[in-house]
């Protein structure tokens, strides 16, 4: 299998192995282009969804520039095992939040720099159920995407095995099994594992995109639990180092601190022609062929929408006012258990076990839809907001924060619906480069609030069944994705299944903003596998660079 996976993508070969964790040579004599050199293919992003179409397109020949608004990380001089330490790993420009339901973000929602936000994400990566794309047809909410899930199914297992993802074999959703053995489990995954197993509750351990084992020159994870800091190991994937090295050594460029202000567009012919972006202070304009956006839920809406001109008065992509609308996040509510033993929850990787039985609707309760229950593992400061949101203060949170490693903690991860109001819009505030900034109003329907309290319900069965004598929640948000969705028609989004834009034949946008739904499921290896999807297209000339 590792043969296989290397003549597709060498990145874990090209890592040193040295004990230092960049290849400083590969980043130093990547290609450069001239920004009148028409590129093929100019990409704004390099998370999850741009890295793996700047890989893939280069590969194949393309002509490719990747800009990043944030830094070409290097583990070893820039990430700190400290959760304080990991601030600069966000993007903490200013956002204005609103509805009835204001989603909090400016902290860990989204990152800045080459790797996107997956540099510090927490590393599990299941795929998406195939309901989770037909959920109008079938449960009469939320959308159907323009393509099923076995056009996924491929690009699915590619990623997996690129990345890699460990676990044991997956019974739910579409059954698979996972190209690395599953990692060992932690004092959260076995009273996790326990609770389940008293209830009748199927819980299995993984997916995880942490090698277990040495791959390629990357080492295995040594579960000291900072997946969510960056991990300074290079255990953990993240397109850092698992798509962008293959990338340069197949000449792509990536130009990082680069923050694209605008798509530029001909207004006569309707083609894009590059973008305008801003380094070290400058205003500049890169020429290219073709644009992908991938910027995430929050910037690829705000980037279109910022692209207004004479031609396009609302935005770019905006003619049905499609643009920033059925913004989707997933409900999190996170319980915490006591238990006399001590548990350490911090020595693993956060998600390690979970239960996706609870997935799919359920004719038996009165909401659509569902939720998987995750392990969660926060760390000292998110312990602490978690207890503080109790009301608990001053002795009582002391108190708490003391008796840290005797308690476990589990997340669900709901289904919230997409709605057309849940949107991103431009606000009045600018930001440093003098750019509006995104609004984003987010209200729950009354089927979110359902899950919410289902999925709180089945958290304290497993860890009350598991052992625990206290049991405390707190209610929150993960995951953003949808706000340029795919569709089968520009009256209901602003892609079609290729990731081409309706309105603009040579604009793609490639990254968690298409989807329609989000399932119960952690977003990464979908969004990865579907930019995936569409550079295949792209690449066999399905729609072509003349488009
Ligand atoms: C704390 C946390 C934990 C998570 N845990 C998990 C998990 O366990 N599993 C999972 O599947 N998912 C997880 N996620 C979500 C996952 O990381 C994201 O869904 C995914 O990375 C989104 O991919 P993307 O391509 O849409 O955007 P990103 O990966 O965020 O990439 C967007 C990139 O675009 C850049 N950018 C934006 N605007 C511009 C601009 N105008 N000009 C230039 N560059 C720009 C940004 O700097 C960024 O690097 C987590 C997220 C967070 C925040
Ligand atoms: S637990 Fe493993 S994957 Fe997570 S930060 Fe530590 S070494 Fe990296």
């Amino acid at each position: 299998m590792r043969a296989g996976v290397r003549t597709r993508n060498e990145s874990a070969w090209l890592l040193p192995n040295d004990g230092t964790r960049t290849n400083h040579r590969l980043r130093r004599d990547m290609r450069r282009f001239r920004d009148d050199d028409e590129v093929d293919l100019v990409i704004v992003g390099c998370g999850a969804g741009g890295s793996v179409l700047a890989q893939r397109l280069a590969r194949a020949g393309w002509r490719v520039v990747a800009m990043d608004a944030g830094p070409f990380w290097d583990p070893d001089t820039d990430w700190v095992s400290d959760e304080a330490g990991s601030h600069d790993l966000y993007w903490t420009d200013p956002r204005v939040i609103t509805g009835d339901d204001p989603v909090p973000l400016g902290s860990n929602n989204s990152g800045r720099g080459v790797g996107g936000s997956m540099v510090h994400y927490a590393g599990y990566t299941p795929r998406f159920h195939p309901s989770d794309f037909s959920t109008l047809r079938d449960d009469g909410v939320g959308a159907d995407w323009p393509f099923g899930y076995e056009e996924l199914r491929s690009y699915y297992a590619a990623i997996e095995q690129e990345l890699p993802v460990a676990g044991e074999y997956w019974p739910w959703g579409d059954p698979h099994g996972y190209p690395h053995r599953p990692h060992p489990v932690g004092g959260n995954g076995e009273l996790f594992l326990r609770g389940a197993e008293r209830l009748g509750i199927e819980a299995r351990v993984g997916p995880v995109a942490i090698a277990n084992g040495r791959f390629g020159n990357r080492p295995h994870c040594i579960y000291r639990g900072f997946c969510l800091q960056g991990c300074k190991v290079n255990a953990k994937a993240s397109p850092l180092i698992t798509h962008i090295p293959d990338a340069l050594a197949h000449g792509a460029e990536v130009r990082a601190d680069a923050m694209v202000t605008r798509v530029g567009m001909d207004e006569r012919t309707g083609r894009a022609t590059g973008v305008h972006y801003v380094r070290d202070g400058a205003s500049r304009f890169q020429r290219a062929a073709m644009v992908a956006i991938a910027g995430y839920s929050i910037e690829t809406p705000r980037l279109l929408l910022n692209s207004a001109s004479p031609r396009y008065p609302d935005g770019l992509c905006n003619e049905f006012d499609q643009v920033g609308r059925y913004l989707m996040v997933q409900g999190a509510p996170q319980t915490a258990g006591r238990f006399d033993a001590e548990v350490r929850m911090y020595k693993a990787p956060p998600p390690e076990v979970s239960t996706e039985e609870f997935y799919e609707t359920d004719p038996a309760k009165d909401y659509k839809r569902g939720f998987a229950v995750q392990t969660v593992s926060p760390l000292p400061i998110t312990w602490a907001e978690h207890v503080a949101a109790q009301g608990h203060w001053g002795r009582a949170l002391r108190d708490y924060m003391s008796d840290y490693v005797h308690w476990a903690c589990l997340g669900s991860l709901c289904e919230f619906l997409p709605l057309g109001g849940n949107r991103v819009t431009l606000a009045d505030e600018t930001d440093s480069y003098g750019l509006p900034v995104a609004r984003f109003a987010y209200s729950q329907c009354d089927n979110d609030r359902a899950l919410v309290t289902a999925a709180q319900h089945v958290m304290e069965d497993i860890l009350t069944a598991a052992g625990a004598d206290e049991v405390i929640t707190i209610r929150r948000y993960a995951h953003l994705v949808g706000g340029a969705r795919m569709a089968k028609d520009a009256r209901h989004g602003v892609v079609d299944g290729t990731c081409r834009a309706f309105a603009v034949p040579n604009l793609y946008i490639t990254d968690g903003s298409v989807l329609p739904t989000q399932g119960s499921a952690n977003p990464a290896l979908t969004i990865m596998a579907v930019a995936a999807r569409a550079a295949d297209q792209l690449i066999s000339g399905a729609r072509g660079r003349v488009g």
